[in-house]
């Protein structure tokens, strides 16, 4: 029996955001093996075009075969070994997974927070740095769980200045804003193509440096995962091509025609488009009482946090939330962590960061939120 059809959505949450309908031809595509010549072809161009969006010449850059928190794992399990010290900036939900990663491994953990909607403390960062003297700093570029876009350089700086490794997650930033590893002087990124690489979720590209391969393979002990060790990927990833794992062949045909597609369009316009987008959206659901909780120099344009109309209240929300989805096929993402039911993140990303969505969800929202005043209280 074949299976019933799904409903059509915008999706306008934290991602996945949609899908470019010439990914999903081409992961349709009939099936090679992924030692098939023409296939290691298409992942030497994924491995370039990986170069190219996190701006590095990095050779073990590469799409790992899982989602974005496999790469968090990946950067930390061959980075870290049990007792290293490691300094974590937590700005959201984020920063924290990235400690829990950390501590399971057995790393000795030191977290700086800031306050839900607030970038990281650059000096505060910097005196932990230079009092912990870590073997890994790590930190998240945009925090989906907040919104917050956070300057990259001035921690860079002091973690290289301490001998540290620098781990950088780009899950949400990457396609979206231009992105510098090499520049910024990072050791290892990871990031997930369910966001601005506008392909379905199961990949997560990462980029170790030279450093960072050093490192993993001068350890005391083996890298505790199997899996992720990049001492072993690099026998497929790397000039060699053999067999580690079976590589999932059509998410990387899909993840090719993506990276061509963002190719074609270029970095600075596709910059461009996000910041307009993430603008008409603020204009518009001022009027309507969601205000932005990121103030204005750190708003992430992919990804807009707005703290919620306070009539709203957490049963309201979340059933407006469900009429859009159920009324407009619209989805929008409810707050994490500590700022769930207060606010609500709406993703303009990849494919969806356009004028006609941001109208669509306006139009949805105005028609809601008339209909409930016009609804008679029952209280
Ligand atoms: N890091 C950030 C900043 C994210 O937004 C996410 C997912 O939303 C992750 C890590 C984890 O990625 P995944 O859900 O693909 O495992």
């Amino acid at each position: 029996m074949p299976s019933p059809p799904l409903p059509r959505r915008l999706l306008l949450g934290p991602g996945p955001s949609n899908v470019h309908p010439r990914v999903l031809q081409a992961m349709a595509q009939p099936l090679v093996g992924h030692l098939d010549p023409t296939f290691l072809a298409i992942l030497d161009e994924v491995q370039e075009r990986l170069r190219g969006l996190f701006g590095t010449g990095n050779a073990m850059t590469l799409p790992l075969s899982a989602t974005g928190s496999a790469g968090m794992e990946a950067c930390f399990a061959n980075l870290l070994e049990p007792g290293d010290e490691v300094v974590i900036g937590v700005a959201g939900v984020f920063g924290l997974r990235m400690a829990d990663v950390a501590s399971r491994i057995g790393a000795r953990v030191t977290q700086v927070e800031t306050e839900p909607g607030t970038v990281l403390d650059g000096d505060a960062m910097t005196e932990t740095i230079a009092r912990v003297r870590p073997a890994v700093v790590a930190f998240v570029h945009a925090e989906t769980s907040t919104g917050v876009l956070q300057p990259v350089e001035k921690i860079a700086t002091a973690a290289r200045e301490a001998g540290a490794l620098v781990v950088l997650d780009c899950v949400t930033s990457l396609g979206g804003i231009p992105i510098s590893l090499d520049e910024w002087g990072i050791d290892a990124a990871y990031s997930a193509t369910q966001k601005c690489l506008s392909c379905p979720p199961g990949l997560a590209p990462v980029s170790f440096s030279a450093r960072a391969v050093e490192r993993a393979s001068t350890r005391r002990t083996p890298v505790q995962s199997w899996y992720l060790d990049v001492n072993l990927l690099a026998g497929y990833f790397g000039q060699e091509r053999v067999y580690h794992h079976t590589a999932p062949i059509s998410a990387v045909f899909g993840l090719a025609e993506g990276l061509r597609l963002i190719e074609k369009e270029g970095m600075e316009t596709r910059r461009a488009r996000h910041s307009e987008a993430a603008k008409v959206l603020l204009e518009g659901m001022a009027p309507l009482g969601f205000q932005p909780l990121v103030d204005e120099p750190h708003r992430l344009p992919m990804l807009s946090a707005l703290r919620l109309p306070a009539a709203l209240g957490k049963a309201g929300e979340a059933a407006l939330r469900r009429r859009l989805l159920d009324g407009y096929g619209i989805e929008v993402g409810a707050g994490l962590g500590k700022l769930a039911g207060s606010i609500w993140r709406i993703g303009l990303m990849g494919e969806n960061a356009r004028l006609t969505n941001v109208e669509s969800l306006l139009n949805a929202l105005r028609r809601e939120l008339a209909q409930s005043e016009e609804r008679p209280r029952r209280d």
